[in-house]
């Protein structure tokens, strides 16, 4: 799962490219989406329950009000972002950070999940492309056979073809953010769409909140693609952020693996020239269309799609106050008491400090508490 390991050394998929999708990560929070309905019916009374978020500063342990001084992405050793952490941050900022402190607290039948949703894309990618294994020793090799496939999807979509699983990475807010389009194709009018899978665990359209932390996923997408296809990301960029060594020379699958696409290349420097080349002068379009479709992960019906409006503005807004957390600026926050009924299916709730800062009435968790013991 490239998208999810820090360094994605081991092996990655390529040759037709493939590199997995980050979307089956956030498939595990369809459980909790799911649940959505009946705890809003506990939804808690007027918001003067609750002290304000910045109230919250106060409960908060010594180290997170100021002596230690390291930033999120420094303490939790990261070089970039994945679109994922945004938009699980965009669910639950608190959640999403408990995520990264105990990634060993994912629930069996959420992991679960997520190897079906992982299943489903796959079936899906192997529709339009082969795919081949490539061993990488090096955060080289996985990055240049991330470049490979991007090299190799470009000419299919010059010739309106159908992509999927297209790499897409670029500094936002002064963070590298990473990601995996699902699919991009060509309407019958000749506009470029971006297709986002979601496999439903019940055979039922997502509520409001899952809805819009979708479309803000995808929205990243399109900024992300949008500049990379108007020559805004930068090799200088991504080499700073990664600490990528562009003069290493790559191991010998992976070169292998560039002849056999018909790219005659040393090391990640030239694949990297090759990329860049290819996205600036290729004329590819922008986005023009997203659209996410929303599939019964059992029966591979299709319960629904859902057209959704890229609101720039809105999307720059939010970024800018996500990463305001990454970048140290700020506490993370957990949920809103409109949207407290998300406590209620949360693996963290019963060691939440911001629902135990006053964030979120106890009383509403109890049955949560029950079911976790
Ligand atoms: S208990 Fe509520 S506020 Fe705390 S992490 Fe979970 S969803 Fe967020």
């Amino acid at each position: 799962m490239a998208e999810n390991g820090e360094e994605e050394m081991g092996s990655v998929e390529a040759s037709g490219f493939s590199d997995l999708s980050d979307s089956e990560l956030l498939e595990y929070l369809d459980l909790e989406d799911t649940q959505e309905s009946s705890a809003s019916l506990s939804k808690p009374g007027p918001s003067s329950e609750l002290p304000g978020k910045d109230d919250k500063l106060t409960s908060l342990p010594k180290w997170k009000r100021g002596l230690d001084v390291s930033s999120p992405m420094e303490r939790f050793h990261l070089k970039h972002l994945y679109v994922t952490d945004l938009s699980t941050q965009d669910w639950c900022e608190q959640q999403m950070v408990y995520g990264k402190e105990l990634p060993g607290f994912l629930a069996p039948e959420k992991a679960a999940v997520l190897d079906t949703g992982a299943s489903i894309h796959l079936a899906r990618e192997l529709e339009v492309h082969d795919l081949v294994t490539v061993p990488t020793t090096t955060k080289e090799d996985a990055w240049a056979v991330k470049f490979l496939n991007i090299l190799s999807m470009i000419p299919v979509l010059q010739s309106e073809g159908r992509i999927r699983e297209f790499p897409v990475f670029g500094e936002v807010e002064g963070v590298l953010l990473v990601g995996v389009i699902d699919e991009l194709h060509y309407t019958p009018k000749g506009e470029l769409e971006l297709a986002e899978l979601k496999t439903r665990r019940r055979p039922m359209l997502p509520l409001e909140a899952q809805k819009k932390k979708d479309c803000f996923q995808i929205s990243l997408y399109k900024y992300i693609f949008d500049a990379m296809v108007q020559g805004k990301v930068t090799s200088a960029s991504l080499i700073h952020h990664t600490k990528l060594c562009p003069d290493k020379p790559l191991g010998p699958s992976v070169l292998r693996h560039a002849r056999q696409g018909g790219f005659s290349v040393k090391s990640l420097g030239d694949l990297m020239e090759l990329v860049f080349l290819s996205l600036t002068l290729s004329d590819l379009p922008v986005i023009d269309i997203l659209k996410i479709e929303y599939i019964h992960q059992e029966t591979a019906t299709v319960l629904g799609t859902e057209i959704v409006a890229f609101e720039e503005k809105e999307v720059r807004g939010k970024v800018q106050h996500y990463m305001a957390y990454w970048m140290g600026h700020r506490e993370p926050q957990g949920v809103d008491v409109e949207e407290a009924w998300k406590c209620r299916t949360c693996n963290y709730a019963d060691i939440c400090e911001w629902r135990r800062g006053g964030g979120v009435p106890s009383s509403i968790l109890e049955p949560l508490a029950k079911k976790v013991k």
